[in-house]
């Protein structure tokens, strides 16, 4: 096989870059000497340019904002998706929205993120310049920093070309009791949009389909949206959205059922309520798999006081990324910590957790 087959297999169809030339990582890039040096100079700094960046120290220095009214959230995420290019986004974009959207379920403001890459030997550096211009693209959509950042290089053969690991720092005020054990009896359920659009862009990107869709993947930062539900479920005591999470690898299925294991609840959805688009569902059925699994990298699940959902589904429609959301279901006392579905049929139906890996490296 050429060196160029090599490269296009390595990068996958859907890589958006014209390779103009060749230069590539090399191990000395990864030795903390000159090269290093002049990658970080070149690459990161010039895209990711922010005064607490250029500190240059070993760790960065935050302001503490507030301490008296805010906590801080910190969440961490690796990104090994394959291949790192997908129709809708790419192992840059992904590795932002990760991040930003677990530190925004928790409902806190994301602030800062940090970022590390595992490269491999011969990746291309215009590849790594094109991943790290998107997701300085995405950290400005999200109004983030990336303030901190490391590199290290393995031999060629023991990676997958990139892998990005991001950490994000976030402040919510200290009254805000948002979490995966907060869902009670009665709240309703938003889920903000389709299922199952990432893991379709990632199998078209595989060439696993046998077709080509239109399919794009959903990666998004939901902080926004997620601001202006928060916004519109503020009362006097507590906010009306008692949960949020955003629904990723393992799908909805898993997410409910790690939330009514948390908040010790059954969780009771309606399978015509749920949206899935048509491109998606005829994936589904032609591969046998099950929207309900399929990995989103774009949507969160809100539980909600009943009488204030009109409102914040409102809120979360009105926003780009909300378009399609709808309520789903309800947090109810029995089975306990299990998912009932109803489908379309009117009978209903156990939902278990995904078991085993679906789709291994979506993420
Ligand atoms: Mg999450």
């Amino acid at each position: 096989m050429s060196e160029e087959q090599q490269a296009f297999d390595f990068l996958g169809a859907y890589c958006p870059i014209p390779l103009s030339h060749s230069e590539q990582i090399i191990i000395g890039h990864g030795s903390g000497g000159r090269l290093t040096h002049e990658l970080i100079q070149r690459i990161f700094k010039t895209h990711f340019a922010n005064p607490l960046l250029e500190q240059g120290d070993d760790g960065v220095v935050l302001p503490v904002m507030n301490p008296d009214h805010f906590e801080i959230v910190v969440s961490t995420d690796s990104h090994v998706v394959s291949p790192i290019f997908f129709p809708g986004g790419d192992i840059g974009k992904l590795a932002v929205c990760g991040t930003v959207n677990d530190v925004a379920v928790m409902g806190a403001k994301p602030l800062y993120l940090t970022a590390a890459f595992i490269l491999e030997e011969g990746l291309q550096v215009e590849v790594l310049e094109y991943i790290v211009s998107s997701m300085a693209k995405t950290a400005r959509e999200a109004g983030v920093s990336i303030v901190a950042g490391d590199t290290k290089v393995v031999e060629r053969g023991k990676g997958d070309g990139i892998f990005i690991i991001t950490s994000g720092v976030g402040i919510r005020p200290k009254s805000l009791q948002v979490s995966g054990r907060n869902a009670q009896i009665g709240d309703r359920i938003i889920l903000s949009g389709a299922l199952g659009e990432h893991g379709v862009a990632v199998l078209q990107a595989r060439g696993n389909l046998g077709f080509t869709s239109d399919i794009q993947s959903d990666v998004a930062p939901l902080n926004h949206l997620i601001a202006s539900a928060l916004e519109a479920g503020k009362g006097s005591q507590q906010n009306a959205i008692h949960t949020m999470r955003d629904v990723t690898r393992g799908g909805l299925a898993t997410t409910l059922n790690e939330i009514a294991a948390q908040s010790n609840v059954g969780v009771l959805i309606e399978e015509a309520a749920i949206p899935v688009n048509e491109t998606v569902n005829s994936v589904c059925e032609m591969l046998g798999f099950d929207p309900l699994y399929m990995a989103n990298e774009g949507k969160c699940l809100f539980f909600v006081d009943p009488k204030r959902v009109d409102q914040v589904l409102e809120a979360i429609r009105a926003h780009e990324y909300g378009r399609q959301a709808a309520v789903i279901g309800e947090v109810v006392a029995d089975p306990i910590q299990k998912v009932l579905l109803k489908t379309i049929m009117g009978s209903t139906r156990l939902v278990d957790m995904l078991s085993g890996e679906m789709l291994p490296r979506i993420c």
